[in-house]
């Protein structure tokens, strides 16, 4: 299994709770165990979806999301939430940027918990390093999963800091600590690859 010790060392200083696992599989059953009974709202998450998380909630926890035909505020309103990141830093910044923010709000605020789930590809040496793969890697592969008219998901390859209208990313947001507006912030490390 990769080397979490650094990453896990820095974000529980900054007061993240940590766990490790090195499959999805070992990580959807720990999640849908710890979850179990919970309403849990998410904002929609191909790394929820690759990990098997979803399907394993099924009939055993209430999951509030625009996926399910639930609207963002519903979700919001959930006192579990789930995301993934768009870059973790091994010095323990957690990177995402969003559009419409109903995502990241919900990161930051109003939550008896909240779990990112993060495959190893999201992390960087460093928080430049986990900025610029938010930036350059997964905010143009959702423009493209998304199907916007930017000239990043119509290339591939880079952020060009388009003033777009379907410009999706309008908010940065960097958690340095772990927010006081969370009861409990649990980062999910698996030791394979997991969305963007
Ligand atoms: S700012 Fe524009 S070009 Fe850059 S990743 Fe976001 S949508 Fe794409």
């Amino acid at each position: 299994m990769a080397d979490f010790t650094k990453v896990k060392e820095n974000l529980e200083k900054r007061g993240f709770d940590v766990t490790c696992f090195a499959t999805r599989e070992e990580a959807a059953d720990y999640l849908a165990g710890r979850l179990a009974g919970r309403t849990v709202g998410h904002g929609g998450s191909v790394t929820l979806q690759e990990l098997g998380l979803l399907d394993k909630l099924a009939g055993r926890a209430t999951v509030v999301s625009h996926w399910n035909g639930h609207t963002h505020a519903e979700a919001a309103a959930a006192p579990v939430y789930l995301s993934s990141v768009n870059g973790l830093a091994e010095t323990g910044e957690i990177i995402n940027i969003d559009g419409t923010c109903n995502r990241v709000a919900s990161t930051v605020f109003g939550h008896e918990e909240v779990y990112f789930v993060v495959g190893r590809n999201k992390l960087a040496p460093d928080y430049e390093g986990a900025l610029w793969r938010a930036r350059n890697i997964a905010s143009p592969k959702n423009a493209q999963r998304l199907k916007r008219k930017t000239p990043c998901a119509a290339k591939g390859d880079k952020c060009y800091d388009c003033n777009s209208p379907e410009r999706i990313c309008r908010a940065l947001v960097v958690l340095w600590e772990k927010p006081n507006g969370v009861g409990r912030c649990e980062v999910v490390l698996v030791d394979q690859d997991l969305g963007y």
